[in-house]
């Protein structure tokens, strides 16, 4: 299939219990507007097996992976590498993510370095397995950096929700790496997301909802769905003075690349 308005969601939570009613009716709206394929991320290990058990629909891939606000249920465990490695095997797993650092709940310092372990260790699997990286980066934007340049050599992946400022997104796309942009940049309070987006290479650039959370205008607000991924499209059409085909064109060949999901595929 060609990529004539062919989206791709690289980021959700379809798991969460806000789709428990209706996901097949929110699966099937995405599709119906062109977004084809959707990858879920899990957080710790219940989430990360729900996102593989979700890839069960066709078009749904998965991403497993510890978030930085949920390092307990990693250092509590006897060896939770070999288990995350076993979840990163199975079929339609295509990312390590999301992992990183979130300082905004986390000002202890001994946490945060735990955080930083987490982090490191997992950037480890990625490579074991040859898969890309999902990076939540949460006002931790200096150390997020410093450990992709010095922990994560021939490795590649995505801040998603990128939330740091130009300087960083330029650090970013010179270790090859992309961003990933959502809701806000659609939000009257978008601040310098305009500019980088406006400044991102074309075979930077990702789209993504992190639904159920972040609804793009004009659902502000309320519970954000894959199919919502085109208002970011729009957006993005907007701010870079070209056609949502061309949006549509480029990040779907670019999520194809980085996370091998072409149409049909798999
Ligand atoms: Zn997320």
């Amino acid at each position: 299939m060609e990529n004539y308005k062919v989206f791709v969601d690289t980021h959700c939570h379809l798991d969460d219990p806000q789709f428990a009613e209706d996901l097949n009716e929110v699966i099937e709206r995405a599709k119906a507007i062109g977004v084809t394929r959707i990858i879920n991320f899990g957080g710790d290990f219940q989430t990360s097996i729900n996102a593989v058990n979700l890839t069960k629909y066709e078009g749904l891939f998965a991403g497993v992976g510890i978030h930085p606000e949920e390092i307990d249920d990693a250092i509590n465990r006897f060896d939770y590498t070999t288990e995350l490695a076993e979840l990163a095997q199975k079929n339609k797993v295509v990312a390590i993510g999301e992992i990183g650092l979130d300082y905004h709940w986390e000002k202890d310092t001994k946490r945060r370095e735990l955080q930083q372990k987490v982090f490191i260790e997992q950037l480890d699997i990625a490579r074991q397995f040859n898969l890309p990286i999902c990076v939540h980066d949460r006002e931790a934007h200096g150390d997020t950096l410093k450990i992709l340049k010095a922990e994560a050599k021939n490795l590649r992946g995505v801040l998603h929700c990128f939330s740091g400022s130009l300087e960083m997104a330029k650090e970013i796309w010179k270790l090859g790496w992309l961003i990933g942009v959502d809701g806000p940049l659609t939000f009257k309070n978008s601040a310098k997301l305009p500019d980088i987006v406006k400044a991102t290479p074309a075979d930077m650039l990702l789209i993504e909802t992190d639904a159920p959370y972040l609804a793009p205008t004009p659902h502000r607000g309320k519970r954000n769905e894959p199919s919502y991924v085109v208002e970011v499209a729009k957006k993005i059409a907007e701010v870079r003075g070209i056609n949502l085909e061309e949006v549509a064109r480029i990040t779907t060949q670019n999520a194809e690349n980085l996370y091998n999901i072409v149409q049909g595929g798999r």
